[in-house]
């Protein structure tokens, strides 16, 4: 048994865009349920904690960004215990567990968690749980999930082993052992009541709450019994007949209040969030009609914003959600009455939820501008989401199926069903029709609506006051679990520049267009902190970018274009750039432009291939198909560039096949070169990317 005080612990997060933060909520949400109480904050708020002193286990969870970086509310934290000068054992005295997130669709996994991981350990900290590594490229929860439910008996075994007075810091021995635990509000609380959260749920047992729905969904059930397949809505045995155990009810916190007021005709105020406003002064088609991908070249007028950036660097766009789907969604929830209704949210008194009115909510704005422009309206549900909407499901059925979704035994419907398929709230509130969920549950669930980044496809020495873009327009085929989607953002950002968008090969007229008849993006900077070409215009630089990954090298040679013109006296290292696409006439982006940098000599080798294309007429046999082939067939190039010449490797664009093609390929490359085996090829790349010669922008 824990005495009260010696249930205390301590929960630190660092979150890029959220996925951390409420990880590390929803686990001092349940420490309750386990008789403990957790204090949690974010690792940027330095004044409320101190690890130096902290003699409470300490549970980390953090998330990885950029190139594997921490999260940019780690950065402090991070710096602060890296300082060399700390002894050894600076954190003796601290036991932790950390929690690390990251996508192994990129370079460097988990890298934000075992950086603070691996210098919590330099400076004497102990583990006393072994450290997860969750990857959102299979699903977060596969490690999420499993790791939260071995963290208690851990947390409970150190716990156990420290006295009170190690708890409290003083040498108080009031503390009573008592069976029953205190949640978070306050109540009582004892084991059975934790044995009934965990809702060991019957298939009956779900059905008897609803008895009018009863007989006709288990005779639906049976009618179709012998055909059965799985699906978002329904399950076949063995999980149709499982006893479930489903995740404990998020307790409820938010409490909205609409208000009758004139709010119609709002806007995102320039300046919000470091937002402004740009015209989009030039949009161009730059594929044919019958490409697989339809690119865009975007250009923003920054004549009037007082924004620098240099190429490698890229910037947020913050793109609403489509308007159809905000209206489709308030007529779900019943509001569409309310759409103008000025929106009031505080916290709900007594709830057991230790939490805060969500910051991105804003007060007193409209109900359609704050699912148009403050939720992520499209984020796939998470597991606690699809708990708490069976409560306020109507139909039997319909309710054991969104508990077997959230289920333990559920997993791998959930998988197939939710998170792979990408469904959001409105295809489940089309699939369920019975679930009707209040207004102020979807504002606990949905996260912030995440800007878009897009890198600089321009220098401003050769385009001052302008910044260029390009993108593919993302699209998801129908599937029986929605319809057909264009991605939010660059779908939303090719409706908006229709009255401007010239067909690919035009000569662009958009000069003639008075600004105010511009369409308008809210834009900010997100500069980046390495993906620059190096300073010395002497080093040799190697760029891989196919597709749209092109986009930042068009600025680095924009730029070196520029400098050549200005700067004859200087003297320019080797530029080599592979470049890919599926058909030379249809999708070959940039194409003039990057021939002319091959002309006159600002881009020393621009090496080509195309996947889709037949073989030409003399039938080459073995023709390179995707990058990494003509990486391969230049390899004694790239070797010699990147371990004589001491020259950066740069590589931009698809982080899901292009990037782990192309490391392993440099992997060969340099093992071959070297005469080394894999292990040692991984430790000569390692030391690449930490000497920032090989980096990496890449998206999925
Ligand atoms: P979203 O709606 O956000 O969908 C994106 C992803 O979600 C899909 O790839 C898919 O995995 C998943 N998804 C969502 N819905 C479904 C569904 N129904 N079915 C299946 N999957 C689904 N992109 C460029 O084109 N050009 C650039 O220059 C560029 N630069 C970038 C720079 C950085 C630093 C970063 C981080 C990203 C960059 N990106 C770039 C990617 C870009 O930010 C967006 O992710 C991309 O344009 C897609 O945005 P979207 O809103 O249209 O798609």
């Amino acid at each position: 048994m824990l005495c009260e005080v010696a249930a205390h612990f301590l929960i630190l997060y660092g979150s890029q865009r959220g996925q951390a933060q409420s990880i590390a909520e929803e686990i001092c949400e349940q420490a309750a349920e386990y008789g403990l109480t957790a204090d949690i904050s974010c690792l940027s708020n330095q004044d409320k904690y101190k690890v130096e002193s902290e003699i409470r286990p300490v549970v980390f969870v953090v998330s990885t960004t950029g190139d594997g970086d921490p999260p940019d509310t780690a950065q402090k934290f991070v710096r602060k215990i890296k300082n060399k000068s700390l002894p050894h054992d600076h954190l003796s005295h601290l036991r932790y567990a950390l929690l690390a997130l990251g996508d192994t669709n990129y370079a460097n996994f988990c890298n934000g968690g075992k950086t603070i991981d691996s210098l919590l350990q330099r400076l004497g900290a102990k583990h006393f749980y072994a450290t997860g590594h969750a990857d959102d490229g299979t699903g977060l929860e596969v490690v999420v999930d499993p790791w939260i439910e071995g963290l208690w008996d851990a947390l409970k075994k150190k716990l156990s082993g420290m006295s009170a007075s190690d708890q409290t810091g003083d040498t108080r021995s009031d503390c009573t052992q008592d069976n029953n635990h205190k949640n978070a509000s306050g109540q009582e609380k004892n084991k059975s009541d934790v044995e009934v959260d965990l809702h060991l749920l019957k298939l009956g047992e779900v059905h008897s709450q609803n008895e009018t729905n009863v007989t006709s969904d288990s005779t639906d059930a049976e009618t179709h019994s012998s055909t059965l397949v799985a699906s978002l809505k329904q399950s076949v045995p063995p999980l149709s007949e499982s006893v479930l155990k489903v995740p404990a009810l998020p307790p409820s916190y938010l409490e909205v209040v609409l208000e009758q007021a004139s709010t119609e005709g709002e806007t995102v105020p320039s300046g919000k969030d470091g937002y402004r406003e740009m015209s989009i002064s030039k949009a161009v088609q730059l594929t044919q009609d019958d490409a697989v991908k339809s690119s865009i070249f975007l250009e923003l007028d920054i004549s009037e914003q007082d924004v620098a950036y240099q190429p490698g660097d890229s910037f947020d766009i913050l793109c609403p959600n489509r308007a159809s789907e905000v209206d489709e969604l308030l007529l779900r929830l019943d509001l569409q009455m309310q759409r103008n209704c000025a929106v009031q949210v505080s916290l709900l008194k007594n709830s057991s939820k230790k939490a805060k009115v969500p910051l991105h909510i804003p007060q007193n704005s409209s109900l359609q501008f704050i699912l148009t422009w403050a939720l992520e309206i499209r984020s796939i549900p998470k597991k606690a989401f699809v708990r708490a909407l069976a409560d306020f499901t109507q139909s039997s059925s319909e309710k054991r199926r969104l508990l077997e979704l959230c289920s333990k035994e559920g997993s791998a419907d959930y998988n197939s069903f939710i998170r792979d398929t990408n469904v959001c709230l409105l295809d489940l509130l089309q699939a369920f029709p019975s679930c009707l969920p209040p207004l102020s549950l979807v504002f606990e669930h949905l996260p912030k609506l995440q800007p878009r980044a897009y890198s600089a496809a321009s220098s401003s020495l050769q385009h001052p006051e302008k910044v260029h873009f390009v993108f593919n327009v993302v699209e998801f085929p129908a599937c029986p679990e929605h319809p057909a989607r264009t991605g939010l953002c660059t779908g939303w950002l090719v409706d908006h520049v229709s009255s401007i968008l010239q067909p690919l090969g035009t000569v662009p007229a958009s000069e003639c267009l008075a600004t105010s008849a511009l369409p308008k993006v809210h834009v900010r900077p997100r500069p980046s902190s390495t993906f620059h070409l190096p300073s010395d215009p002497s080093v040799p630089v190697v760029m891989v970018g196919p597709g749209t990954g092109v986009a930042p090298f068009i600025g680095f040679l924009q730029q070196r274009e520029k400098e050549h013109e200005t700067n004859q006296e200087a003297t320019f290292g080797e530029t080599w750039l592979f470049f890919g696409c599926r058909h030379k006439d249809k999708d070959f982006i940039f194409r003039e432009e990057l021939e002319r940098f091959a002309h006159n000599g600002t881009l020393s080798h621009l090496i080509v291939c195309f996947s889709r294309d037949e073989p030409d007429a003399a039938g080459t046999i073995n023709r390179p198909t995707y990058v990494q082939h003509n990486l391969l067939l230049h390899a004694k190039n790239v070797a010699r560039i990147l371990l004589k010449d001491k020259g950066c490797l740069y590589v931009c664009g698809d982080a899901k096949n292009m990037a782990k093609d192309v490391n392993d390929t440099l992997l060969e490359i340099i093992g071959n070169e070297l005469q080394l085996d894999k292990l040692d090829a991984m430790k000569i790349v390692a030391g690449l990317r930490e000497e920032k010669r090989y980096l990496q922008d890449i998206w999925s």
